[in-house]
């Protein structure tokens, strides 16, 4: 093992992270007047999901929507395993949330009156996702952030950091991070820490998130006995562009809420077939759908008529990726596939990001509030991380442990080689792909092992163990979560574990 070259002792907090949630948590801390230091492994801006966004958030603003009915599509679409309180929180928070974004800068589409701009997506009642310039929210509501973030004096950022473990003391409590910059490792300790890593997409082959998300925050938090909950509803996005890209470029679901049609391998419509809401109908049941159309020839999202001409202006960033793979979707219907995208599962936390250990908070895609229960609402991410991210950044603010009990030494998870990730990637796709059951999910645990015993617990390795074996142990379909051995609903739970005490299946409230 490499010798730790430095600490630094950060009098304030420190972020794991630099998404929206992460951003949004560091802004929250500054203006409480704490110092907070943000650890990225790349650039601000990228490597993360939030700045590939394409939809856009979801906040009731419009003259006919209000958070209580925010609150009631969010909550069908958990499928009975979302938290009406953090749904509550969210739905009520979000329009201060956008109002905050556009005090940054955010430049939200607004139409000649000036009112926000706001389109329909699958499973909301009303038209009420914000968008910015068609399908750039992410990149937009990304760069106002980062332009505050780096005017603020009590923000400091690395920008070339990757967490490899968490720092404990003799309490159990969280109290800093063993951070790799560059060829340095520097044991970073701070009063608190705030995991904003992301989701799982890289633990997956066919995914539409960036590489550097590899489900480390849920490895990271498990390693020190925080309660990791549902680990096993991953969402699929039912309309990743199949044109062998990795990561797979994306086709929002704004498509299909402004009229694209999803067709077999004979151009008919299939979606009606599968649910009545047809091509609006919730994730997972497009998700399914388009895998079996796959299975039996193909499946495409055609655009034509929708959109048509349109496409440059209204979805700029849909058709560049689809010109740069030799495809006109004026012209031509895009070949779609469903792709990992989104991790309803993560760390649990209360209302204020606090996790189960102390010192230790979690925000946004890594976290687990409670508000996407089984499967998670289009649109509802974005502002997850910036109402979250900013709860959790205040409440970690206000940490002011005196850190007396005695630091344990920091042990780094070993590194997982490419090739190593890669098989671990393909694994994943067949085995906890859309549909599982008990020998793919098992064929998949005897794949970690092996990977386990060749290199040793690699974060990644942590993560996607906690997915399939809670996976195999839920014995029924549920939201996101289909298994083919038990299509039928099971008893409403939520699946609760730790790494150091036995895995639970506890009831929800
Ligand atoms: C293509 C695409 C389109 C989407 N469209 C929408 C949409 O329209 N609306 C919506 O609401 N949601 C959308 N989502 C989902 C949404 O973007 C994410 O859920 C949300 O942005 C997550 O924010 P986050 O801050 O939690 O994570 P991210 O934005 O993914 O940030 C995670 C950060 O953690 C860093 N990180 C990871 N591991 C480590 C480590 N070990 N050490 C240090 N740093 C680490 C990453 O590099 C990154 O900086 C989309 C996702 C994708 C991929």
């Amino acid at each position: 093992m490499d010798p730790v070259q430095t600490i630094v002792h950060q009098d304030g907090v420190l972020i794991i992270g630099a998404g929206l949630a992460g951003l949004s948590a560091a802004l929250a801390v500054a203006k409480e007047g704490r110092r907070v230091l943000v650890v990225s492994p790349v650039t601000l801006g990228t490597g993360c999901a939030s700045s590939w966004a394409q939809g856009g958030m979801a906040v009731a603003l419009g003259a006919d929507d209000t958070p209580e009915l925010h609150a009631e599509d969010t909550l069908e679409a958990g499928a009975g395993l979302s938290d009406p309180e953090a749904v509550r929180v969210l739905t009520t928070e979000g329009p201060e949330a956008v109002r905050r974004l556009l005090g940054l800068g955010a430049p939200f589409d607004r139409d000649a009156q000036g009112t926000l701009v706001q389109s329909l997506e699958a499973a909301h009642s009303r038209p009420r996702v914000a968008r910015v310039g068609g399908d750039g929210a992410g990149a937009a509501i990304m760069a106002a952030v980062i332009a505050s973030v780096r005017g603020e004096p009590m923000i400091e950022v690395w920008e070339n950091g990757q967490a490899l473990s968490l720092l404990s003391d003799t309490s159990g409590a969280v109290r800093g991070a063993l951070i790799q910059c560059g060829e340095d490792r520097i044991e970073v300790t701070a009063h608190a820490v705030i995991l904003a890593t992301g989701g799982i997409g890289g633990l997956y082959a066919t995914t539409t998130d960036p590489a550097e998300v590899r489900g480390q925050g849920l490895a990271l938090a498990a390693l020190v006995g925080a309660v990791i909950v549902d680990p096993e509803f991953v969402q699929f996005h039912p309309t990743a562009i199949d044109v062998g890209l990795d990561p797979a470029p994306l086709a929002t679901e704004a498509l299909r809420g402004e009229g694209a049609t999803l067709i077999d391998a004979g151009g008919q419509p299939f979606m009606k077939r599968y649910h009545p809401q047809g091509d609006l109908a919730p994730r997972d049941v497009v998700a399914r759908a388009v895998a079996a159309e796959q299975a039996r020839g193909g499946a495409w999202l055609d655009a034509r008529a929708a959109i048509g001409e349109l496409f440059p202006d209204e979805f700029p960033a849909v058709f560049r990726a689809c010109m740069a793979a030799g495809l006109d979707p004026r012209i031509q219907p895009i070949p779609v596939a469903p792709a990992v995208h989104y991790h309803m599962g993560g760390v649990w936390t209360d209302l204020d990001g606090g996790t189960s250990v102390l010192g230790l908070y979690a925000a946004g895609e890594c976290a687990s509030t409670g508000v996407h229960g089984a499967n998670r609402l289009a649109s509802n991410s974005l502002l997850e991380a910036a109402v979250f991210g900013t709860r959790a950044g205040k409440a970690a603010a206000s940490e002011l442990r005196s850190g007396d009990a005695a630091l344990l030494s920091a042990e780094p998870a070993p590194s997982l080689p490419h090739a190593a990730l890669q098989r671990l990637r393909k694994a994943m796709d067949l085995g906890a792909g859309v549909t599982r059951d008990a020998p793919s999910l098992t064929r998949l645990i005897s794949e970690i092992d092996a990977l386990e015993a060749e290199y040793g617990r690699a974060l990644e390795l942590i993560a996607a163990r906690l997915v399939a074996e809670a996976a195999l142990a839920r014995t029924h379909s549920r939201g996101a979560h289909f298994r083919r051995d038990f299509p039928e609903l099971g008893a409403v739970r939520h699946t609760l574990r730790t790494l150091t005490t036995r895995p639970a299946l506890m009831a929800a409230e």
